[in-house]
């Protein structure tokens, strides 16, 4: 017998397996009732493995669905004031561990965790080019520079997917934000108390003699202390005609320094990675009592003199927000 469910949040329909692996279709919206042919048991997602199988071999993860009654739904007299759990941004963040990738932690964290810095990785997004994004390879590649370097940060792919190193433990610190002063509590070595979340993102984009084309810093041409080469209109050299850049189309222009904003070209993040970002941190102020979105800061506020990240990345290509403007919008949807 068919089954009547109804979407809880924005769910991607995924074709011909229940998995996240599988082809996308168009999502769904919050709401949407759909008639469903069963129940089936797919990929686990935040721990969930319940699946429902659409007509047409289509399926939505049951985490986004609820089951509904027949009949009851357009009678009920709530039906248009939604419980708040029921609303657009409630879904569990998509963890996925980077086996074999272990960062250098430092210690346990002396309060547990009190806060997340929003960082950009300042690295390659797309596989070539201007070609095709392939933002989870890259994502897994710069945890691997992590355990490298001696890092320890979580990254946000492009795809909405969150990349945890091997043995990630919330209530372990390492490296991620250097020298640096809380404005919150004026205490110096965030690191220690905030957990770094790296967006997969190009970071600031130059100009370049050609109009059609920024190039991101390590496509530039840059000194002997690797700093790019900008001409008296700011302007920079592309290095390579295969490796990354942007079409200012793609890119966002911020004129004004506004809060934390530098001026300067930005690759906005994308929906599903601004989402991300958003599912964890209302995930860790549920999860943690010692959790707090006033402590939610970017790089560029605990860093100000050398950091420019997030800046204009945030939050996704219809919405440029400062970070007192998402601290507000996550304590709106808390
Ligand atoms: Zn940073």
């Amino acid at each position: 017998m068919a089954l009547r469910i109804r979407t809880r949040i924005r769910v991607k329909v995924r074709s011909a397996s229940p998995s996240t692996g599988a082809p996308a279709l168009p999502s769904l919206e919050p709401g949407t009732i759909l008639e469903a042919l069963r129940a089936v048991t797919g990929e686990s997602v935040s721990g969930n493995d319940r699946w429902y199988e659409l007509a047409g071999s289509r399926f939505v993860w049951g985490g986004g669905c609820e089951e509904i009654s027949d009949g009851n739904d357009e009678t009920d007299p709530d039906a248009d004031r939604p419980d708040r759990s029921h609303m657009g941004d409630d879904v569990p963040p998509q963890f996925e561990t980077v086996a074999g990738v272990a960062h250098k932690v430092q210690g346990s964290r002396p309060r547990g965790l009190e806060g997340l810095i929003v960082h950009f990785d300042a690295f390659r997004i797309k596989a070539a080019g201007n070609g095709a994004e392939d933002s989870d390879r890259r994502s897994i590649q710069m945890i691997g520079a992590g355990k490298s370097n001696g890092f320890h940060y979580l990254e946000i792919s492009r795809t909405g997917k969150i990349f945890l190193p091997d043995g990630f433990d919330w209530s372990k610190w390492g490296s991620h934000a250097g020298k640096s002063l809380c404005p919150v509590t004026g205490r110096t070595g965030v690191s220690q108390f905030y957990v770094g979340a790296e967006m997969n993102n190009p970071g600031m984009l130059f100009p370049t003699a050609d109009a059609n084309v920024l190039v991101p810093w390590y496509n530039s041409v840059r000194n002997s202390n690797g700093v790019t080469i900008v001409d008296g209109q700011g302007r920079a050299t592309r290095q390579s005609a295969t490796d990354e850049w942007y079409k200012p189309a793609e890119a966002r222009q911020v004129k004004t320094a506004t809060g934390n904003i530098k001026p300067g070209w930005y690759i906005p993040y994308s929906n599903d990675q601004f989402e991300g970002l958003t599912n964890l941190c209302l995930y860790l102020a549920r999860k943690f009592a010692s959790f707090s979105l006033d402590k939610v800061l970017g790089h560029d506020e605990v860093a100000p003199q050398r950091k420019n990240d997030p800046g204009g990345a945030l939050a996704d290509p219809d919405r440029l927000m400062t970070m007192a403007d998402f601290r507000a919008f996550l304590k709106e949807k808390l």
